[in-house]
């Protein structure tokens, strides 16, 4: 059940980025039921075959599946061309990141350029390659980026995924003036938590993957529908007067976050525990819970 018109993005032909897997394959697979043509792109082609084995099974749809490291600016010209022979895109989605939780001090010079050249750069040649031909063609279009929580308030472990994200902000916002005459638009999301195999085997090493999420203030995980309905939403023409904005998608946890000291432990006290406290407080005149 979305709510959606099941022809919100007919006519609408998608590119996700790293497409094959995790969210990007969940967004894909949510903009198919709401009828977009889909074109999924990645390094790995066994991957991005078995995903559109798999849609075509589910829906009897076709969708393109390209090889691309968006890393290499040729690969990025020669996808985008190989997209136009066809058909010109609608909708760019920049999903394909790679992210590993390292102590900072020690990460190596290549490291930080793999981050970075996925995330940062790789956005950057698939945006400008798209928005060049749109230019060119003399038309709109609607670029959305897949960005994170740390790319708005810092990720202490994880520093050259949140500098590439923040990167990717800025440019949401610089393009969505540079471009808003011209009918493009720019938005991005910054996810929470949502649980994925790419992201569990790099971010959550060593540690168990709890089914609930203390750090959020709905205290769970987001679910990858969830974050596939503002997405579609994004890209529909629902939200054609929204653009330059990052829409924060994570249960509350920066706000939980950045709340005082404690707050997050305060969730799980029961109202023993609180009277417990409250009894333990100095009296003052105005001390006053009632
Ligand atoms: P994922 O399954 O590992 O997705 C990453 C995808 O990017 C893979 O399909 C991968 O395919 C592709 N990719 C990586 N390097 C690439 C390259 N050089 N060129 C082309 N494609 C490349 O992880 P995910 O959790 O779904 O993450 C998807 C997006 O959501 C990312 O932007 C991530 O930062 C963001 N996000 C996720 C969470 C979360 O909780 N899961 C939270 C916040 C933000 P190949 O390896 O085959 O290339």
């Amino acid at each position: 059940m979305t709510g959606f018109d099941k022809d919100l993005l007919r006519g609408k032909r998608v590119l996700i980025t790293g497409g094959g897997t995790g969210l990007g394959k969940s967004m894909g697979e949510r903009f198919l039921t709401l009828g977009a043509e889909l074109v999924i792109c990645g390094r790995r082609t066994e991957v991005l075959a078995q995903t559109a084995a798999e849609f075509r099974d589910k829906f009897g749809r076709e969708i393109q599946t390209l090889r691309c490291d968006v890393r290499s600016p040729d690969d990025v010209e020669a996808m985008l061309d190989g997209i136009w022979q066809q058909a010109p895109l609608d909708v760019l989605v920049n999903n394909a990141a790679g992210n590993f939780i390292a102590q900072t001090h020690k990460l190596s010079a290549r490291a930080i350029d793999s981050v970075l050249g996925i995330c940062l750069h790789g956005t950057a040649y698939c945006t400008t390659g798209v928005g060049r031909r749109w230019i060119a063609d003399g038309r709109g279009g609607t670029v959305l980026s897949i960005l994170t929580l740390s790319a708005l308030q810092g990720g202490a472990f994880t520093v050259p995924s949140a500098m590439a994200k923040a990167g990717i902000d800025a440019m949401t916002k610089s393009l969505a003036v540079e471009w808003g005459p011209k009918g493009i638009r720019l938005v991005a999301v910054a996810p929470g938590s949502f649980p994925t195999e790419g992201a569990g085997s790099r971010l959550n090493v060593g540690t168990e993957r709890s089914t609930t999420d203390a750090g959020s203030a709905l205290q769970r995980h987001g679910e990858h529908h969830e974050l596939a309905n503002l997405c579609a939403f994004l890209i529909s023409d629902l939200a054609s007067y929204i653009t330059g904005e990052t829409v924060v998608i994570d249960g509350g946890r920066r706000y939980l976050g950045g709340a005082r000291a404690g707050v997050a432990e305060m969730l799980s006290w029961s109202d023993e525990d609180w009277e417990r406290r409250r009894a333990q407080m100095p009296a003052r005149p105005n001390n006053s819970a009632t």
